[in-house]
């Protein structure tokens, strides 16, 4: 059966199609209110600023609800709100009776994952097939991950003393919305912070179904605030005066504005910002798990990831077979619906983001770029981009220097290992990176050798709760997973102090 929002992916070199029909995943698991106020001291609030904005389904360019606005008055609500739960019970609990809580939260983001994972769709665009199987599952493993910190603080950093900071506020984006909110949460809250948060403007839905859970879960008042609104209101959360730490993850534009702001005032501050991964393929690589690796690494989330593998460096020797294959794989992914459980590429996060990706491809092609994209059916209506290679691309393109946060693949050439490593270098980013091949020693001499924060090897976009996650140079600095996400949410004193 098709239709409209279910093309035929076919595979015209082979002469067969796959048919596959309609599997939408049914929304009524959720329930969306019509107006979302603040979340401040434990309870919804109306927003002093009385401004509201609407939150739109990014597949059907429908209206979602309307969500509050919060002015720098309303942030001072919410971050007096965490001072004070900080000072009165959250910063002096024993870290076992922390941990219950963040088990508890763990353990409602598993029970109530379905909805969690529609709503994060609904609100975002992504397949529901990475919601349900990637986002959602990922952020219960990060609060059950930290949750067993809460009380061993000792064992995590032997010998010294650690005391929370006290306020964190945390600014998050749109790409993968209740996993940086997992991201950042749960190590401030395991090291004994209280937190304001703000998420993205386009997908504030599911942070807010979040805050109810809190609410169920029974987490005292003013532990998490969440002041949703756009760039004025996470402007207002870095200047106040009293948040002693700061979190960002978002482009690499704001995140420098924002380290200029902590460092003005003394704040520490962590930054992950954007990428421009390479992908390298040497010619002894597997190649069919190769091509699976590539898809996977740049059209997972349509794109819409930090570090996609947006560069892919190919040896020169196995360079036009590759290639080939890829567009064979690329015309068999299901672009559409993200509510279908077939969909592999949903739909782009903004009107505005399938602006930037739509330039950026044009400017790619006007500098001598061959553009592919395979012959899919796209929505009528809905902001969706065609899953693009392009080959031909030289490194001083802007295509293959900028990040295009899209479902765009540009590929280059190398013919040795050295000649890779300076393409996959040659990038003011260094978040992260892939490599394929059969040799351990040139996995183990290439990883050494590139300027990446993460170096997957024969695999790409692994995540764990146990592991650090962050980058170089323009991608940032600090860490979060594992124990390195722990410490910047604790001030780390002399050997022999007192630990909670
Ligand atoms: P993108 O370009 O991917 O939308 P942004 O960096 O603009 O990334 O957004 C990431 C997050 O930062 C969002 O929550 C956004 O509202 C917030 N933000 C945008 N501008 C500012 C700013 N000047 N100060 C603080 N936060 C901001």
């Amino acid at each position: 059966m098709t239709d409209e929002t279910h093309p035929v992916p076919s595979d015209p070199s082979h002469g067969f199609s796959l048919e596959y029909a309609p599997a939408p995943e049914s929304t009524s698991v959720v329930t969306i209110a019509d107006d979302y106020g603040l979340f401040i001291d434990g309870e919804f609030v109306e927003p002093r600023s009385d401004q509201m904005f609407p939150t739109v389904s990014p597949s059907a360019e429908t209206h979602l609800a309307n969500v509050a606005a919060a002015s720098a008055a309303d942030v001072d609500l919410a971050v007096g709100a965490a001072r004070r739960s900080h000072t009165d019970v959250w910063g002096s609990m024993p870290g076992r009776e922390r941990a219950k809580y963040l088990y508890r939260i763990a353990r409602q983001l598993q029970e109530r994952a379905r909805e969690f994972a529609v709503l994060e769709t609904l609100d975002g665009g992504k397949p529901i097939k990475e919601s349900r199987d990637v986002d959602i599952p990922l952020a219960a493993a990060h609060f059950f991950y930290y949750a067993g910190w809460a009380d061993k603080l000792e064992y995590a950093f032997p010998g010294r003393s650690v005391s929370p900071r006290g306020v964190a506020g945390q600014i998050i984006p749109w790409n993968f919305p209740m996993l940086m909110l997992a991201w950042k949460v749960a190590p401030a809250l395991a090291a004994g912070n209280t937190v304001v948060l703000k998420p993205a403007e386009t997908t504030p839905l599911t942070a807010l179904l979040f805050a109810q859970l809190l609410q169920d879960v029974g987490l005292p008042p003013g532990v998490v605030n969440i002041v949703t609104g756009a760039g004025a209101t996470g402007a207002a959360l870095v200047d106040h005066p009293d948040v002693d730490k700061l979190a960002f993850t978002g482009s690499t534009a704001v995140g420098k504005q924002i380290q200029r702001a902590a460092l003005a005032r003394g704040v520490p501050v962590t930054l992950e910002l954007g990428g421009k991964a390479a992908h390298i393929v040497f010619e002894d690589a597997a190649i069919d798990q190769a091509i699976e690796g590539v898809i996977n690494g740049i059209y997972f989330n349509q794109g819409h990831v930090c570090c996609a593998g947006s560069r892919l460096l190919v040896q020169e020797s196995i360079a036009e077979p590759f290639v080939e294959k890829l567009k064979r794989r690329l015309a068999t992914v299901r672009v559409g619906d993200p509510l279908d459980k077939n969909t592999d590429v949903g739909a782009i996060n903004s009107s505005q983001q399938l602006a930037k990706i739509t330039e950026l491809v044009e400017v790619g092609v006007a500098e001598g770029a061959e553009l592919f994209q395979p012959d899919c059916v796209l929505p009528d209506s809905g902001w969706f981009f065609r899953p693009t290679i392009l080959t031909n691309v030289q490194q001083t393109h802007r295509i293959a220097r900028e990040e295009v946060f899209g479902p765009v693949l540009s590929v280059l050439t190398f013919r040795t290992p050295e000649e890779a490593v300076a393409k996959a270098n040659n990038t003011p980013y260094g978040l992260s990176a892939g490599i394929w091949t059969e040799k351990g020693s040139k996995i183990l001499w290439m990883a050494d050798q590139l300027k990446a924060g993460v170096v997957w090897a024969n695999t790409y976009n692994q995540f764990d709760p146990t592991s650090p996650f962050g980058g170089y140079k323009e991608s940032g600095f600090g860490r979060e997973g594992g124990l390195h996400g722990l410490a910047p949410y604790l001030s780390v004193g002399p050997m022999g102090g007192q630990i909670r």
